[in-house]
């Protein structure tokens, strides 16, 4: 990585109040390297600069560590390239990660990568959402992240049901959050869970607006949720 890139991404770092700042930013550095050289050989991303990489992937998932908080079990749904789960946990080394995708060769890919940096908190999965969540992952983590899966009335019903009751859904919104929360506040009730708050989150030199939705998990979610896709996409609660 270009070196003022580096400073930029360990000032970002520091920014967002991160312990032991130097030597994530060396792994998240070596982390991107590995990320523009995947992309060019299978999009993962579209058309990306380092600069890019730094601000509008690594610093905006590391923005909502503290929302995620330290020690706890931590799933990832639709990670793609492993945002935001892989930024955070290399930020957060207590806790423990699982990063989900339906695609194979990007869990390959997650795997691998994680092997290499030495980042030995994170187990990569692939399946679908919907399909995994009647398994044994299911009320099992203290909280779930997402970024730019579904809207959220689709995206709580594939990621409430892994939440423990007591647990949150930390949701990486733009500025439609407003509405979006508007559209799901039914869903969320249906599926146990409830809006506990829309976050303003600032993200280092990053202009524009982030927000995360933070759903709490009250109750236990109704065996019949998560439905089929189809049904998820055409019929959202
Ligand atoms: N979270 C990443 C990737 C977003 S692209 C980022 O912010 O950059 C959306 C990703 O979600 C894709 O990789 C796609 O394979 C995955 N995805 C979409 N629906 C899914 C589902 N129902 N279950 C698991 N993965 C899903």
């Amino acid at each position: 990585m270009e070196q003022n890139n580096k400073e930029l991404l360990l000032s970002g770092l520091i920014k967002l109040e991160v312990p032991n700042a130097e030597q994530k930013a060396d792994i998240l550095a070596m982390y991107c390297d590995r990320v523009l050289e995947a992309n060019g050989r299978f999009n993962l991303l579209g058309n990306v600069t380092e600069y890019d990489m730094v601000v509008k992937h690594i610093l905006d998932s590391v923005s909502g560590h503290k929302l995620v908080g330290t020690g706890k079990k931590v799933l990832d749904i639709g990670t793609g390239a492993g945002f935001p789960g892989f930024p955070l946990a290399v930020c957060l080394p207590q806790s423990q990660f699982t990063l989900a995708d339906a695609t194979e060769k990007k869990i390959d890919f997650i795997r691998q990568t994680a092997q290499a940096l030495g980042v030995n908190n994170i187990t990569a999965v692939s399946g679908r959402a919907e399909e995994m969540a009647h398994g044994k992952m299911r009320e099992s983590f203290d909280v779930c992240v997402s970024r730019a899966v579904a809207a959220l009335n689709k995206l709580s019903e594939y990621c409430l049901p892994f939440i423990k009751c007591g647990g949150r859904l930390v949701a990486y919104k733009g500025p439609l959050v407003y509405d979006e929360v508007a559209e799901a506040e039914k869903a969320f009730s249906m599926l146990g869970g409830k809006l506990q708050g829309i976050h303003a989150v600032s993200v280092p030199y990053l202009e524009g607006d982030r927000f995360a939705a933070v759903i709490d998990k009250l109750k236990p979610t109704n065996p019949i949720y998560p439905r089929k896709n189809s049904n998820i996409i055409k019929r959202p609660l």
